[in-house]
């Protein structure tokens, strides 16, 4: 079976696995802090507004305490999201709020965003799908004109910029995933950004057991150091979700290996670009090639037929799916909303193999396959 995604590991993971065992000290400790450095120096920012944690979920679950959420505010989400955003929202108390996204690129834009505001809204969640950045000169402008925090779901653009900037530092908070199926893997893991220093050491205290972000162990050198460092207060109940060197010793060497990974990934884009084009009534993801860089995290086609092509390709050994199932269409998070664009790209969206690991024959295999099915 070719598979949709797929890790790319090997000796250098393990080696420096193998280190960080040999070094007695598996917890959070350099490691991560080298990783948060290295990963914010990627997107051409410091490490001051970044904070690693276990996973985007654990990020996006955070939000909803650090810009308190609570009964009584209204919370946008486009209706092609991850579904733990729509949870995390619930779970606060506030109101979901769903909107639409672009019928093409399934981003979420302005103009979705408007249709929906009122004087309750207090955040909107936003997703650079599969890796395209959304339009965040529009985005920006109105949220910021309406006062609305804007929350960025990252995940999928592990280093997307939009018009030279990095996604995930536009809005006031946002997060990335390094789960397995990421391109960037550690296992497990998440990492975030917070705009407001106040709220990013209130995040890192709600992480680690409401501890103050301060608190000194025994072995910290600096004179300030308390007697009785077994001594403590909490400032919150708090969680604990952090990063330990062992993700941190993976992630490290995966960071090294990006460039390789998004260049072979931009590779297999362009290559379908140009052999899928003109096939059957496919549609093909575009964006502005001038002002975006993508992580072509999905590579997404859009065909009146989608259920057959998915089954025909599954019968070739080549797994497809959708990603997101649309968030109005759950028991759940129902809303009696119109999402138009989301109904239907969520009958003519599939998401078809990209990663790294994929071998120009298996690449060929994936476009003969497709172009058979519409040519039979
Ligand atoms: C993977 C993903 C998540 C969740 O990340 P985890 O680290 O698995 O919690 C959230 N949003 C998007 C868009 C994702 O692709």
């Amino acid at each position: 079976m070719i598979n949709l995604f797929q890790p790319s590991l090997g000796e250098e993971e393990l080696q420096s696995i193998k280190s960080v065992f040999e070094s007695n000290w598996i917890g959070k400790g350099k490691l991560v802090a080298e990783f948060e450095k290295s990963f914010a120096n990627n997107l051409n920012c410091d490490a001051t507004h970044f904070l690693s944690t276990t996973s985007c979920t654990e990020a996006i679950f955070l939000a909803a305490k650090v810009f308190d959420f609570q009964l009584g505010d209204e919370i946008i989400v486009p209706s092609i999201s991850f579904p733990s955003i729509a949870s995390s929202v619930k779970e606060s108390g506030a109101d979901l709020i769903l909107c639409d996204v672009d019928p093409y690129n399934l981003n979420v834009r302005a103009e979705d965003i408007e249709k929906v505001v009122t004087n309750k809204t207090k955040a909107v969640f936003i997703t650079h799908y599969g890796g395209v950045p959304c339009d965040m000169d529009s985005i920006m402008e109105f949220c910021n004109r309406k006062g609305i925090f804007v929350i960025e779901d990252a995940a999928c653009a592990v280093q997307s910029f939009y018009k030279g900037k990095a996604c995930g530092t536009f809005g006031d908070m946002a997060m990335w995933s390094f789960d397995a199926m990421k391109t960037l893997t550690a296992g497990d893991g998440g990492m975030i950004y917070i705009k407001d220093l106040q709220k990013r050491k209130r995040a890192q205290e709600l992480l680690y057991l409401g501890l103050p972000a301060q608190q000194k162990s025994g072995l910290d050198s600096s004179e300030s150091k308390a007697s009785n460092w077994w001594e403590f207060n909490i400032n919150e109940y708090g969680r604990r979700a952090i990063m330990n060197d062992i993700t941190a010793a993976i992630a490290i060497e995966q960071l090294k290996k990006l460039p390789g990974f998004l260049e072979r990934r931009k590779e297999i884009s362009v290559f379908y670009d140009k052999k899928l084009q003109n096939v059957g009534d496919l549609i093909l993801p575009k964006w502005d090639y001038s002002t975006i860089k993508s992580s072509y995290y999905f590579y997404w086609i859009q065909t009146s037929k989608r259920d057959e092509l998915a089954q025909h390709l599954l019968d070739n050994g080549i797994y497809t799916t959708f990603r997101y199932w649309p968030l109005h269409k759950v028991n759940l998070f129902s809303s009696d909303g119109l999402y138009e664009n989301s109904e239907k790209i969520s009958d003519n969206t599939l998401n078809i193999p990209i990663h790294q690991g994929l071998t120009d024959s298996e690449i060929n295999l994936i476009v003969n396959s497709i172009t058979k099915f519409f040519n039979r």
